[in-house]
């Protein structure tokens, strides 16, 4: 079911709880370049986009939005087009004229950029700036009512005012409240048009943020519509799973009304992943079952023996804990002791001739009847319906050391909760997925299982994608990574690029992967403007980010440590400051 939300009509298209969800992309090209803009934004709307974001730095780009829109309609494209805007109210006010949409970043629309310095405001200080904030905030929105124009209150973690610092810290709790400040002047000026995204480029902060923003708006009486997506998200497979697994978690439960799935490589291209996650999360979810902090601690991977053949797979941190295998199959009998052996109920006599710690794997019926019963160790039960899960299954499984492995026919978000909940949380829970290498199958399986992670409901995942193991496996460790719950490589973070990105950004991300990739527990950031780049780094360890005219600035966390360092030199500077800081380890 989804959430209940207002409806808000930008140009043609209706952003509504009432309508499907609306996909969306943002061109990267020079706004002030007309043709180039267009030419981009007719390959979004031909890839299915409904909604084309715009990048205007200042007033001479807001204008320019003009002649866009006014080349796109001519050319017989009438898709809505929405405005970026940070730290330029004025140019918010210009492009309010022009385009449906204006997006604007409560953490710089009146408040200056955050300096992380002044974090002690007086009672006196923090009513003024709100003050400040709601009388330009008024005049702004007076604009965009004479010109039937909506607005999207766009909430960054890496962008929040000094005074919400002051306040709540860069918590979800501070994105809430740094954009309920600007919600609440649109309730009491009856300002509806207005659509809010709360984003960051983790997924567990953007997540918690989402939900606790339902809550609050909830609270005060507001129905919002919410634009999803995370931030930074990446390219290729790390960022489709890394979007999947945020975007997708609060689709299935019936929050989102239009999506943005953000990566470094043409916007076309996000097109088919945003419309993909729609189809694939589907909103009837089941009403009432409530997302709540979880019992497990850090989940582990179970992958098919089929791994052991490829030598890769089985190393150090990113190796599986555990391998369900045939008692037959000889190549498990050589696995270190700390790696747990699943094998078949029926084959675990012939198994234990070979290594007395393995473990079976039990259908629930059979153990309601009484299999593995008088046996001692784990035993792991297998339950692919819900209807199996009774007081007999609970009975059996009191007093053993019982793990479940939840199996349900569809790889179904609200099927593995509603199982766990009738489980009670009394024993640990694996989610097995089995399903054909298809088209987007990551990306389902992604949408599925990376939500019941984020919020600790589940301790083990098992991926079996017939006849892919290798492939299984680098998922499951790609869905726990973006869930935050296990760091097997390097997180490479890049936002999608605009109008302001300053270098070619997708070969600087590849130079810097191919360089850093084998630093493994590492957040690395790669940003195309020193505008925004540095605010929306998030928590990323380092950042290498775009200053213009071949120059690179590199930071540590938050902090610029070297400024202007001309692009050739930058991967070696960005090299020699991770050794600096004791970071740095030669590949093996
Ligand atoms: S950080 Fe990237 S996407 Fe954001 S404004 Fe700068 S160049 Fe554009």
């Amino acid at each position: 079911m989804r959430r209940k939300t207002l409806s808000v009509r930008v140009g043609n298209t209706v952003i509504s709880s009432g309508q499907p969800v609306v996909v969306q992309s943002m061109l990267n090209t020079s706004t002030m370049d007309t043709e180039v803009c267009v030419n981009q934004a007719i390959r979004i709307i031909e890839a299915g986009g409904q909604l084309v974001r715009i990048t205007a730095q200042g007033v001479k780009e807001a204008e320019n939005l003009k002649n866009i829109r006014e080349e796109l309609r001519r050319r017989g494209y009438e898709t809505p087009l929405s405005a970026d805007i940070h730290f330029n109210p004025e140019a918010a006010s210009v492009a309010a004229r022009y385009v449906e949409k204006v997006r604007i970043n409560p953490g710089n629309f009146v408040d200056k950029r955050a300096t992380f310095q002044n974090l002690t405001y007086t009672e006196e200080e923090y009513r003024a700036e709100l003050a400040y904030l709601r009388s330009k905030f008024t005049d702004f929105l007076t604009i965009c009512r004479q010109y039937h124009t909506a607005v999207r209150i766009g909430t960054n973690h890496g962008s929040l005012s000094d005074r919400i610092m002051s306040r709540y810290g860069n918590t979800p709790a501070g994105m809430v409240e740094a954009t309920m400040e600007y919600l609440r002047v649109c309730r009491d000026t009856d300002f509806n048009d207005v659509v809010i995204s709360l984003k960051s480029s983790d997924c567990r902060i953007m997540i918690t943020a989402v939900r606790l923003l339902v809550e609050q708006m909830q609270k005060e009486g507001m129905n919002y519509p919410l634009h999803l997506g995370v931030t930074e998200a990446g390219e290729g497979e790390d960022g489709r799973i890394r979007s999947a697994v945020g975007i997708g978690c609060l689709l299935n439960e019936g929050v989102g009304d239009t999506i943005r799935v953000s990566l470094t490589e043409a916007p076309e291209a996000e097109i088919p992943v945003a419309r993909e996650l729609v189809a694939l999360c589907r909103p009837d979810f089941e009403a009432g079952v409530a997302w709540q902090e979880g019992k497990a601690g850090k989940p582990f991977i179970v992958a098919d023996s089929d791994v052991l053949g490829e030598a890769d797979c089985f190393v150090g941190e990113a190796a599986p804990e555990m391998i369900f295998a045939e008692a037959g199959d000889a190549k498990w009998r050589v696995l270190p002791d700390g790696v747990t052996v699943i094998v078949p109920w029926e084959q675990w006599e012939e198994a234990r001739r070979y290594r007395a710690a393995v473990c079976p794997l039990i259908p629930a019926d059979g153990f309601k009847k009484g299999a593995g019963c008088g046996e001692k160790g784990r035993i792991f039960v297998e339950v692919n319906r819900e209807e199996q899960i009774d007081a007999d299954l609970l009975a059996a499984s009191e007093g053993r050391e019982v793990t479940f492995v939840l199996s349900p026919q569809e790889t179904d978000y609200h099927a593995y909760r509603r199982m766990i909940r009738l489980l009670g949380y009394a024993c640990p829970v694996i989610i097995r997925v089995k399903e054909p290498v298809r088209e987007n199958v990551h990306l389902k399986i992604a949408a599925h299982v990376g939500g019941i992670f984020m919020d600790k409901w589940a301790d083990g995942l098992w991926i079996t994608l017939i006849g892919e193991a290798k492939q299984a496996l680098e998922l499951s460790r790609n869905i726990l990574q973006s869930a935050g719950v296990r760091r097997y490589k390097t997180e490479f973070v890049s936002c999608p690029g605009c109008g302001r990105t300053l270098y070619n950004l997708e070969d600087a991300v590849a130079k810097v992967k191919r360089a850093f990739a084998h630093l493994t527990r590492l957040k690395i950031a790669i940003m195309g403007c020193i505008v925004n780049g540095p605010g929306e780094m998030g928590d990323a360890d380092y950042g290498y980010v775009g200053a213009g005219n071949g120059k690179v600035n590199l930071y540590k966390g938050k902090q610029r440590v070297k400024t202007a360092v001309p692009e050739e030199e930058a991967i070696d500077a960005l090299k020699s400051l991770i050794a600096e800081c004791g970071d740095w380890k030669e590949p093996e």
